[in-house]
């Protein structure tokens, strides 16, 4: 057996254990074993992180922009040749398929940094001349800003946050999940490595209702970014409205996927279609807040499409996500697997009918002990049960007929969330009215999860407020000011 991991917090570019000593254990979700230790953080740890932040920010902010990038870009690379370390260690740490973290996520954590390395350099501010002589407007850092993301995609998430705001001249302390807090341990190691200045990065570990906690409330943390559930988005929004701290938030979701029938009846395209709904409603086991949990398809393709669907699902193979053939690992932890059980249950006593998963799955050997759950199906639930409007994110998806635009309108506008739609459709005119009518922050027309990383990022109602992504991120991280410069008189 490996000797365990033992984890420490990234403080003013040292690497430190808790104040107290104390460890948090860290379980692989395949197998229920614990291979690490995270620091159990409390207060003064964020007090430390924020203080080191503070000294750092005069000399990281005055830095020229390029210099700033450059630092990212050496972080980036320095990922990159790491990249299988830590495609293996995300797969260990959240129970991911290998090949997922590997082909996908840490990939995309290396394109998070080396995107924002170029929007420092890229990002450009107004001017507004004639009205009222010459006004410019200057985009200034805000100092130290707590970033908080979540245990589902935990370095493409903790780098989305990180590197706009280390972009825009802000120190960080940043708290990933304590559920999945491995990677970004490593990448703070990283960037001792590679000597990223002291202080500019600080990484703090621990549970979110202390550590978390304290960072948001901390009086020197000016913003607060923070992608996890709506019921601690709402903590934290009730903490940032009085003490007038900017924040953004990036909540859950119960996201439709519309199916039309010409889409489905369209041979050349049905096979791409299914496979990428049945990916949309299963990939990282449906922990991903864009999954396409709610199905809703047109009556007369109603029965064909879930014969097919049902059929691909019951085909993926579910397994020890370091085996390249898995399809789906376990759920993240054995809390979250039975809450997604729970859910499965009150589907069932609404009524609803398990056309095929439902229940947990053992894997002989290795895995006997991880926390598995087969993809299941759930026809025969109207919008109003639990299963249509609570998130559930697992890997559980609903069926739901519509008669026609309005009803399917109507149907996937009936939930308080409002994250991402995918509508599936051969008509030009239906998508684009659809795209303007649905409730949403994103909708995909045709395709699911094509992301470009310029694009404005967020969702609507319980799914959060603001917007991360390209240019939306830097002006997030920073304070508009306006300079005005009286000029002469027009002769
Ligand atoms: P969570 O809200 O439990 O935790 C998220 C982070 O917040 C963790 O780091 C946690 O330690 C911390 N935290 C917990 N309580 C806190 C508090 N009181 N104050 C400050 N921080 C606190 O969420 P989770 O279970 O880790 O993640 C799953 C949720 O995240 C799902 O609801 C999912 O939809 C959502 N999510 C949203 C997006 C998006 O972009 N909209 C992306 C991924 C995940």
């Amino acid at each position: 057996m490996q000797t365990p991991l033992h984890l420490t917090h990234l403080i003013g570019g040292e690497a430190r254990p808790g104040v107290e000593g104390e460890m948090l254990p860290v379980h692989e979700p395949a197998t229920g074993a614990t291979y690490a230790f995270c620091p159990d953080g409390n207060e003064d740890d964020v007090d430390a992180a924020v203080r080191a932040a503070e000294a750092a920010f005069e000399g990281w902010s005055s830095l020229p922009n390029d210099a700033r990038a450059q630092w990212l870009s050496r972080l980036a690379d320095a990922l990159e040749a790491r990249l299988e370390d830590f495609a293996q260690a995300e797969a260990r740490d959240a129970g991911k398929p290998l090949r997922l973290a590997r082909e996908v996520e840490i990939p995309r954590a290396v394109a998070n940094l080396r995107f924002f390395a170029s929007a420092a350099v890229q990002f450009a501010s107004e001017s507004h001349h004639g009205q009222a002589g010459l006004n410019y407007t200057l985009r200034q850092p805000l100092g130290v800003v707590a970033c908080i993301s979540p245990w589902n995609l935990p370095l493409y998430l903790f780098t989305w946050k990180i590197a706009p705001a280390l972009a825009a001249g802000n120190c960080v302390v940043a708290k990933p999940s304590e559920v999945t807090p491995v990677t970004a341990w490593m990448l703070g190691e990283l960037a001792r490595e590679i000597g990223f200045p002291p202080g500019v990065l600080n990484i703090v570990h621990g549970p979110g209702p202390e550590v978390g906690k304290a960072l948001v409330e901390h009086p020197a943390t000016k913003a607060v970014s923070f992608t996890g559930s709506t019921a601690v988005g709402r903590q934290i929004a009730a903490h940032c409205g009085p003490a007038l701290k900017k924040v953004s938030l990036e909540l859950g979701g119960k996201n439709p996927t519309l199916v039309f029938a010409d889409a489905f009846e369209d041979a050349s395209g049905r096979d791409r279609m299914l496979e990428t709904i049945v990916r949309s409603a299963f990939q990282n086991s449906g922990q991903i807040c864009l999954c396409g949990s709610r199905i809703l398809v047109e009556r007369s393709a109603y029965a064909a499409f879930r014969d097919a669907f049902v059929e691909r699902a019951r085909a993926l193979r579910v397994g020890d996500p370091l085996d390249p053939s898995v399809d789906l690992g376990p759920l993240v932890s054995h809390a979250h697997r039975d809450k997604v059980l729970q859910c499965i249950a009150i589907a069932r006593g609404e009524g609803g009918a398990v056309l095929c998963g439902g229940e947990a799955i053992r894997i002989e050997g290795r895995c006997e002990n991880g926390w598995f759950v087969a993809p299941t199906v759930l026809d025969g639930l109207g919008p109003q049960c639990r299963s249509n409007i609570d998130e559930i994110f697992g890997p559980v998806v609903t069926l739901q007929p519509f008669d026609d635009e309005a009803h399917a309108l109507a149907l996937a506008n009936a939930t308080p969330y409002g994250l991402s739609a995918s509508v599936w459709t051969q008509r030009l005119d239906r998508a684009h009215g659809l795209a303007a009518r649905l409730r949403a922050g994103i909708v995909w027309i045709n395709t699911w999860l094509m992301r470009d990383l310029r694009t404005p990022f967020g969702g609507v109602g319980q799914s959060g407020v603001g917007r991360e992504g390209g240019f939306e991120a830097m002006r997030f991280f920073t304070e508009a000011k306006n300079v005005a410069v009286a000029l002469p008189p027009p002769s």
